[in-house]
């Protein structure tokens, strides 16, 4: 989890205002170095100062691996947030992924407001045409999962990115520490009731891969019955492939400095109090053990059928834009369509002018 210790900065509000000064004064070049410091940051947490690290003895940013996101991010710049944010097929070190926005989308949060607004009304005509073509028999749908250390956003992105969206096609879950029945069924009963209905877009708040993450790292199950689970989850999501599911993994990545930022938060304002868990605290001491574990995931399950997409989360409009945005793409290459009649339209016209 790095070196931060408890009073390095005033507060979360003025760290974070400070933050935002900054990256305002040098541009978005210069929150993107940020994020170079960060990835160094998360990559020696041991050693690393705390962000924000300045002057001599900042450790170096890690060379992006062959074909990493930032590797491309210097040239054309990827054409679709698909494209930006999916994880290649060899994939680049954990360490190397960055946690703010990428050379796609909108620059500032105001160009994200704006954004968010035709994607909204993109995603609520998209599900519109699928919810429809599902009625009809269509088995097709879609199942988002987003997994992130705490207050990376899976709530904030089940908000803001579902808002424009029928709840009648909506299907959300989000799955906490197992019920003593849960824990008497295989790991993935509780998360199989749960797949969404044919035209429904799902949406998981942590799924099946707590099991490999929280599971591994508090060490709640021997290795040898998590090690399996790799396996066993990919086989669970190409069965739900060829069932109509497609599944959009999304890990909502943040570094260990906005973590703090936003529990501090949490603790100025009595209205988040709620949001605040204690065991959060607990949590962010075993950072790297989660980071470890995460990497695993890219890595173990990342497959043809259900690929991972990393989301730069340090920046919650970004965040939002980015699932948003992917989900969109994600609906358009369903490209769900309006079923035809079943009955004679004009028949049926002629029998209600009748009445
Ligand atoms: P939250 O998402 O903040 O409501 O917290 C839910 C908690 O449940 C997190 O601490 C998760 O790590 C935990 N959790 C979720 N799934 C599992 C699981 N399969 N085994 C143990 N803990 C879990
Ligand atoms: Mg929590």
């Amino acid at each position: 989890m790095g070196s931060s210790k408890a009073g390095e900065r005033p507060s979360g509000k003025a760290a974070k205002k400070s933050r935002k000064e900054s990256a305002k004064k040098s541009g978005r070049k210069s929150a993107k170095k940020d994020s170079a410091k960060k990835d160094s940051a998360n990559k020696a947490v041991a050693v690393a100062p705390p962000f924000p690290a300045t002057g001599p003895g900042r450790l170096p940013a890690p060379k992006p691996a062959p074909g990493h996101l930032q590797e491309r991010r210097t040239g054309a710049g990827p054409s679709s947030a698909t494209e930006a944010f999916r994880v290649p097929r060899l994939v680049p070190p954990f360490s190397s992924w960055s946690t703010v926005g990428a050379d796609i989308g909108p620059e500032s949060e105001k160009q994200a407001e704006k954004a968010m607004e035709d994607i909204s009304e993109r995603l609520a005509q998209l599900q519109e045409r699928l919810y429809a073509q599902g009625q009809a028999g269509d088995r097709r749908r879609v199942l988002v999962i987003l997994q992130g250390m705490d207050t990376s956003g899976k709530d904030g992105v089940t908000r803001h990115v579902l808002d424009a969206v029928n709840p009648l096609g909506l299907h959300l879950a989000s799955f906490k520490k197992p019920t003593a029945e849960e824990l008497a069924h295989d790991f993935l009963w509780r998360i199989e009731k749960q797949v969404p209905e044919p035209g429904v877009i799902g949406v998981f708040n942590r799924s099946q891969y707590e099991d490999v993450l929280v599971v591994r790292v508090h060490e709640l199950v021997p290795p040898a019955v998590w090690g399996k689970r790799f396996a066993q989850i990919n086989a669970f999501e190409r069965r739900l492939y060829r069932q109509g599911v497609t599944v959009l993994k999304c890990f909502l990545h943040i570094s260990p400095e906005t973590q703090k930022e936003r529990l501090l938060a949490r603790l100025d304002d009595p209205e988040k109090y709620w949001k605040y868990n204690p065991g959060d605290v607990d949590e962010r001491a075993y950072w790297d053990a989660y980071q470890a574990a995460y990497a695993d995931v890219l890595r173990r399950c990342n497959t043809l059928v259900a690929p991972w997409h990393v989301i730069p989360s340090d920046e919650k409009w970004y965040r939002n834009w980015a699932v948003a945005q992917l989900l969109v793409e994600t609906l358009e290459r369903i490209d769900p369509q309006f079923p035809p009649a079943d009955f004679d339209v004009e028949a049926e016209r002629a029998r209600l002018e009748q009445l």
